[in-house]
């Protein structure tokens, strides 16, 4: 049996899995079993921010596999701190719990805000509501799957955790509505991702803002997706001048290793203590030696300049192609529009002709390594010109 046959026999069959096996790469290419080549615009579902085998990434794992690969949270390792220092100077934020996935730093977020609010107004008050949005996706774990604001999701596996109220983004009214005294958290994607690439409107997040300081209400942000410099920015609040009181960061912050972590502020610093909460390989050192690599990198200003200029130097290609209706997102998240194919037909297509590619619901995404080159831009886009 193949790695396809195989596959399909012995692991269960959750994924929509395409046709393609890869066995290595290098930068934005990968290389299938077939040896057919590939230009990535995926990069892992924007998890491997540095693209394919980083050198630098490479040599901090190893070099971290051969010392220590494990310790559990029983003990203190150096990986961690050193990680959480920087991670805490690049952001700002107090301190930090490390998971494994989005998922998981999104339930440590759910978890430290509704003991926040236990511990500051009581367990009578049942202050333990959270808002979430429509089109939200939040994870795969019962709660995250409870808070994804998404019907298709709320199926099979009933029943779903209490305590996640969905409201419409963009819509003040309907948050008025919503947030009563059972409120004690309102979680939002600046941009939704795996919604299909929509951005909050400055206007709603700042109203957002204001109604939750004015009942102490904490604001979730979840930046699974767009933090990291995904969009430009280390953080996508900071597109929008806002910081939330806790903030999840997962995909690209592991640069291609499983790392979760949920950033608090100085409010939220101290509610969760010794026991209340845990993850086993949590804090892995050699996830977070890698992740040291990609945060040294990620986080210089002129880095994050090049992933703006990069994403604009997309759209203005992509803006050529008469196919094109719109593009949403910013920095290297992009979520296109496409006047009369479906974004599935097209991924299938580029997928064929050598161009990995993503797509959020009806669009067509794009989420390409950050270190992504002008000249692997224009092959990738020459490719899609073809298709289109
Ligand atoms: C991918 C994603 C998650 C879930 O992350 P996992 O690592 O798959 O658990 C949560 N929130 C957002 C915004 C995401 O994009």
């Amino acid at each position: 049996m193949n790695t396809i046959e195989k596959t399909d026999k012995y692991i269960m069959k959750s994924y929509g899995r395409l046709p393609l096996a890869l066995k290595s790469a290098d930068g934005v290419h990968a290389v299938s079993e077939n040896g057919k080549e590939y230009i990535d615009f995926g990069a892992g579902i924007g998890t491997n921010s540095l693209g394919y085998c980083d050198n630098d990434w490479v040599e901090a794992v190893c070099k971290q596999a051969q010392a220590l690969q494990h310790n559990s949270n029983y003990y203190y390792n150096k990986p961690g701190a050193d990680f959480a220092e920087k991670l805490c100077a690049v952001t700002g934020y107090t301190n930090m719990f490390f998971g494994n996935s989005g998922a998981e730093a999104n339930e440590c977020a759910i978890k430290t805000a509704r003991k926040y609010s236990f511990d500051k107004y009581g367990k009578e008050k049942k202050r333990y509501n959270i808002i979430t949005l429509k089109g939200s996706f939040h994870g795969r774990t019962l709660a995250t799957l409870s808070a994804t604001g998404q019907e298709e999701f709320h199926n099979y596996f009933f029943p779903f955790l209490e305590g996640f109220i969905h409201a419409e983004p963009n819509n003040i009214a309907n948050l008025k509505e919503k947030l009563n005294d059972s409120v004690c958290a309102v979680m939002l994607e600046y941009i939704q991702g795996e919604g299909g690439i929509n951005p909050l409107e400055q206007e709603y997040v700042d109203e957002l803002y204001k109604l939750c300081a004015a009942k102490d209400v904490l604001v979730i942000a979840d930046e699974v997706q767009t933090g990291a410099g995904r969009t430009g920015k280390f953080l996508c609040g900071e597109h929008y001048g806002k910081r939330a009181d806790i903030i999840t960061l997962a995909k690209g912050i592991g640069g291609g290793l499983p790392l979760g972590v949920c950033l608090a502020n100085q409010k939220c610093a101290n509610v969760l203590t010794a026991g209340t909460h845990g993850s086993t390989y949590g804090g892995n050192p050699v996830a977070l030696a890698g992740a040291l690599a990609v945060l040294e990198k990620i986080s210089k200003p002129d880095f994050l300049a090049e992933v703006v200029k990069k994403g604009e130097y997309i759209r203005e290609k992509l803006s050529e192609f008469n196919e094109v209706v719109k593009i949403d997102g910013k920095g290297l998240m992009l979520g296109i529009t496409l006047k009369t194919k479906t974004a599935k037909d097209v991924m299938l297509a580029a997928l064929n002709k050598g161009l990995l590619t993503l797509t959020a619901k009806e669009k067509l995404r794009f989420l390409p390594p950050l270190n992504i080159s002008y000249d692997s831009i224009d092959k990738g886009l020459d490719i899609l010109k073809g298709i289109l």
